[in-house]
């Protein structure tokens, strides 16, 4: 656990941050000291986290929300405009919006494919140039973090469009983490495994089965809980991780190592 004012006097994005594990991360920044913009399209989301963040810290200034579609290049422009505008600058962003849903390949529509592409590839672009360009001019440094997950590596059969944006973004991590490494911004991703958010449950395990199917592929067997992720994802985004970057930290149970689990598997195959 990281010591209490790690991020004070720090201010940053983070998309996604209403909910889920953008919410659980926003929480748990804003406790250490820093002030955070979360932002997403449904307003009557964002205004009660907000209103909880400030309320869990006693800061009314510790979280704010913007509005934003993250597809729509120009309103990601006008955020970051915004958010520089109000506060002098931007410390850090952390790209964590993301949709997906399970299809078979054949069966992806076009739109379906530009939809996921368009939120997690681009708008992880649109947000990353946005906040980046502002930290290069203002000579700050900055620390970016971007949400990925393991099938950015290994593949993702029946997420195609999900797991090609975030390789796209993983290939974006590395490549900024070297471009950008002379402006002191540093760029690292985070690939958790399996959270049981009410986004991803709703879209990926609606069903105790196929719950209980995937916890059997993850060699912790269990789920990741959101503290978990939100105290790694606060370590990158903090000065504590200053000599990381174009890193992926993995934080999955072991899940994308189990295809090596031959124990198990011989275990399975012995006779009874
Ligand atoms: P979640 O609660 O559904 O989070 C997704 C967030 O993205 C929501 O707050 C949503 O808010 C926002 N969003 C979606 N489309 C958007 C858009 N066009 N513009 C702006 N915001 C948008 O799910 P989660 O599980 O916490 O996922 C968070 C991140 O973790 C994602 O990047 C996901 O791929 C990654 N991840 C999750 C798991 C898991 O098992 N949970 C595993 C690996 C990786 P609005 O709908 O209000 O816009």
């Amino acid at each position: 656990m990281l010591p209490e004012k790690t991020f004070e006097g720090r201010t940053g994005i983070i998309t996604g941050g209403a909910t889920g594990i953008g919410f659980a991360v926003a929480r748990e920044v804003a406790r250490l000291g820093g002030r955070v913009i979360i932002a997403s399209r449904k307003e009557e989301k964002l205004g009660p986290a907000v209103e909880q963040i400030r309320s869990e810290t006693g800061r009314a200034d510790a979280a704010h929300y913007h509005v934003l579609d993250v597809r729509d290049a120009a309103a990601v422009e006008a955020m970051a405009a915004k958010v520089d505008g109000d506060f002098g600058r931007i410390d850090f962003l952390m790209n964590n919006a993301a949709g997906n849903f399970i299809v078979a390949a054949e069966e992806l529509s076009v739109n379906g494919w530009n939809t996921v592409i368009n939120i997690v590839l681009n708008g992880t672009f649109y947000c990353t140039s946005a906040v980046g360009k502002r930290m290069i001019e203002k000579k700050t440094g900055g620390v970016m973090l971007n949400v990925i997950a393991n099938y950015a590596w290994t593949g993702g059969a029946g997420v195609i469009h999900s797991a090609s944006a975030k390789a796209g973004v993983l290939a974006l991590t590395r490549t900024l983490a070297v471009e950008w490494a002379r402006h002191k911004i540093r760029v690292n991703a985070i690939a958790p495994g399996p959270v049981d958010t009410p986004g991803a449950a709703e879209r990926l395990f609606p069903d105790p089965m196929i719950m209980e199917g995937i916890r059997k592929t993850i060699p912790l067997r269990r789920f990741a809980n959101l503290e978990e992720i939100a105290q790694a994802a606060s370590y990158l985004l903090s000065d504590y991780s200053s000599y990381m970057t174009g890193e992926n930290f993995v934080i999955d149970g072991g899940q994308w190592l189990s295809g090596s689990d031959y124990f198990t598997r011989l275990k399975q195959m012995m006779p009874k």
